[in-house]
């Protein structure tokens, strides 16, 4: 995927919700997002939300010793997206993420401060050079309209997308292309872990392979996400196996036989229905 710009993001890129919560697992989630840059999983996406800044303060040990390797990605809470929040904030996630640029800011969801003054201070943010892009989360048809007449300059929208929660491709998406706006797929393995479970998803893992061996219902969740064009997929794991096994998920292209079976059980929208959110 190429951005405005012509930066280079993969497909493939990395969720960090929860990561740093625990000192225990630090070692191993600090390991796993070097592995993850390692095979090109360029994107890393964190919020100021996620653990009150524990997430943003992880990445940014790892940003510390490679921030060039990164595509990276925080999120300011929409209670905080005055104009002068906006600056502060970015400032305080910069300073946790232990850089002095983000790649891509966005408005983690729809609030009520008005949207042209969070445009207003976005803009200002890219022209002292603090953030290359800036785009919204869990923005729905009417709210990307909304943008779409304020500016052209809206990057990307982050919204929930897996096998399970697939409302967005009644309209949402295609809308997003038309306008040359980026999709990212939050919670593409369905955020608990129980979506993996399904006898459906280990059905269709045991008709492929992958250097590694037989594929795995998680690389199923991810090969389906990723077959849409224009989209980033940004799985979260804490284990350098997962990880591992989710990089291969790129090379799984599913057949048209297994994309029937799998809307067979997740059908996908017949009609518009409101975004989901997690
Ligand atoms: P995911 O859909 O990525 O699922 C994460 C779960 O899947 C974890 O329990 C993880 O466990 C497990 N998992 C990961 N890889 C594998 C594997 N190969 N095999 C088995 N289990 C696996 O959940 P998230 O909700 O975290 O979504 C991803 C990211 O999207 C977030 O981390 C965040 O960055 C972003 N997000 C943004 C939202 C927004 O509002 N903008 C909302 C939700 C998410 P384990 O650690 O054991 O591997």
């Amino acid at each position: 995927m190429k951005t405005r710009d012509g930066a280079r993001v993969a497909p493939l890129g990395m969720g960090t919700w929860s990561l740093g919560d625990s000192k225990v697992t630090h070692k191993e989630e600090v390991t796993c997002l070097h592995e993850g840059l390692d095979a090109g999983l360029t994107m890393i996406d964190t919020a100021e939300i996620y653990g009150n800044g524990r997430s943003e303060t992880l990445v940014g040990d790892v940003m510390a010793v490679r921030r060039q390797d990164a595509f990276l990605v925080s999120k300011i809470m929409p209670n905080h997206a005055t104009f002068e929040g906006t600056q502060r904030h970015c400032r305080a996630s910069l300073e946790r993420l232990k850089t002095d640029y983000l790649d891509l800011y966005l408005l983690h969801w729809r609030g009520h401060i008005p949207l042209h003054e969070t445009i207003e201070a976005m803009e200002k943010l890219k022209s002292d050079g603090l953030i290359r892009h800036w785009g919204v989360s869990n923005f729905d048809v009417e709210d990307m309209e909304e943008v779409v007449a304020l500016t052209p300059h809206c990057a990307c929208n982050q919204v929930l997308y897996n096998l399970r929660n697939r409302g967005t491709e009644f309209e949402l998406l295609s809308k997003l292309e038309a306008h040359r706006i980026k999709a990212v797929a939050c919670s593409p393995l369905g955020h608990d872990g129980s979506l993996l479970q399904h006898p459906i998803c280990q059905t269709i893992a045991q008709e492929y392979q992958t250097p590694a061996g037989p594929a795995t219902s998680a690389q199923i969740a991810l090969a389906w996400v990723l077959r849409q064009e224009n989209l980033v997929a940004i799985p979260r794991t804490s284990s350098r196996e997962h990880m591992r096994e989710n990089v291969l998920a790129s090379d799984i292209h599913l057949s048209s036989s297994s994309l029937a079976a799998l809307d067979a059980v997740f059908a996908p929208p017949k009609q518009k229905r409101s975004l989901e959110m997690i």
